[in-house]
């Protein structure tokens, strides 16, 4: 067998790039029964020409675990001169500031919309500057690739932004399609993605608490407006324009107390080689978060030029943003560590029981509640490890 059902070194990360790497189209992108999306091989089409597994993460190989993509890299702070761009992103409005400034000089911007009517975040080719608002900010689940990525053509040019495994997959791609020149990539740090599962149980949840009808109009998960970038807000209206406002989300919201649990993200994500080892993009955005801008309640985003065209691409719009030079021990305090915690057997309780007629609340009084105490009191330990070193490398 030589198709990406061949074991490999990491999990499938759901990037979707096989699919449109298939030359015979032998390859469907479909969620599993826990909510993720996975490639289906049909072995009747399938020549075992291997092409999707020279693009597939599954192949890449684990790096030396105290090498750093990032160490040599030039690190900036940065936000939109336009104070409504930086309310309207996740933080500072880079993101916003690329696909702007590349989809008026004649690139294609593929980005993330929510698509209310399906109930799915999924990558569109920007057509607008409406498509381009709606592109704007985080939305905190994997999206569906296979639509956009099919459209790229050859002789366009793309600017595109994804999950650092999406970009990985395109970058493979684009190279092995002899398009590498026609593409500016960009990712970010990325927390993982949780199933599709857990969406549908919070959809459920906020009809009943809330009253809310099914048919979502609009989701933001990270609205700044009435909030600030720190106590970032979830916002979400039905097609009747009745809305769900909860400020503080990452700690009050209950879509967001599972996804900072890390209860059930992709398997890929708890050990991705993408988070800091390896980076695909020419530039990589963030929150800027940590003590640095603690005060900044506009918001920041780091920025990280991976590449020399990622540089040159910086330079050409940073005269739309207030830039700060930093330094890469302020991009390790803003950030998480390389792996993200796993209980394994958690996790498959959790996974089992969002499939089930559980609902969210009881599976996260059951699960959660107590989890994130336990997570609380392993946080301040660390905290109070790095001041006790801190202060014994001063004596
Ligand atoms: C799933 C996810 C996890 C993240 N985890 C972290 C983290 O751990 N630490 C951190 O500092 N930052 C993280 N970010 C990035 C952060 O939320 C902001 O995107 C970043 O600060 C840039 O903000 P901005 O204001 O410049 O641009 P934004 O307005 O946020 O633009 C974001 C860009 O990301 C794209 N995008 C949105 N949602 C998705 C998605 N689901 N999949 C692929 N692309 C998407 C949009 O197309 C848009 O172009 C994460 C983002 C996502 C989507």
């Amino acid at each position: 067998m030589n198709n990406i059902n061949k074991i490999g070194h990491n999990p499938c990360s759901s990037c979707g790039v096989c699919v449109i790497s298939c030359p015979h189209k032998a390859v469907l992108l479909k969620q599993d029964e826990n909510g993720f999306y996975r490639p289906i091989v049909n072995n009747d089409i399938c020549t075992d020409c291997g092409i999707c597994t020279k693009v597939c993460y599954k192949y890449l190989k684990e790096k030396n675990p105290f090498e750093n993509a990032f160490k040599d890299k030039s690190i900036y702070a940065a936000w939109s001169k336009d104070i409504t761009t930086v309310k309207t992103s996740s933080s500072g409005g880079v993101g916003y500031e690329l696909t702007s400034y590349f989809y008026h000089a004649g690139y294609k911007i593929c980005g993330v919309i929510f698509d209310a009517p399906n109930n799915i975040c999924k990558h569109i080719i920007a057509e607008s500057d409406e498509n381009l608002e709606a592109i704007k900010t985080s939305k905190y689940l994997q999206s569906y690739t296979v639509e956009a990525f099919s459209q790229f053509k050859k002789g366009e040019k793309y600017l595109v932004v994804g999950t650092p495994c999406q970009i990985y997959g395109l970058r493979k791609w684009s190279k092995l399609k002899k398009l590498e020149d026609d593409f500016i990539l960009v990712d970010f740090f990325c927390h993982g993605t949780p199933t599709h599962n857990l969406w549908k149980k919070y959809k459920e949840f906020l009809c009943e608490k809330y009253n809310l009808n099914s048919s979502f109009k609009y989701v933001n998960f990270r609205s700044n407006q009435k909030s600030t970038w720190h106590k970032n807000a979830m916002l979400i209206s039905d097609c009747y324009e009745k809305e769900y406002y909860k400020d503080k989300a990452f700690v009050s919201d209950l879509f967001f107390q599972f996804f900072m649990s890390h209860s059930c993200l992709n398997d890929a994500c708890y050990s991705c080689q993408l988070r800091l080892d390896n980076c695909a993009a020419d530039i990589r955005i963030a929150d800027f978060w940590g003590s640095k801008y603690a005060n900044n309640e506009n918001g920041v985003s780091l920025v990280i030029t991976n590449t020399k065209r990622g540089e040159l691409i910086w330079r050409e719009i940073e005269h739309l943003l207030t830039v700060e030079n930093c330094n890469f021990k302020d991009l390790e305090t803003s950030q998480n560590g390389r792996f993200i915690e796993k209980n394994q057997q958690q996790r498959n309780v959790i996974l089992k029981e969002l499939r089930e007629d559980k609902s969210l609340i009881q599976i996260y009084n059951q699960h959660i509640k107590n989890k994130l105490s336990v997570s609380v009191l392993l946080l301040l330990r660390k905290i109070e490890i790095k001041i006790l070193s801190h202060i014994n490398s001063n004596r």
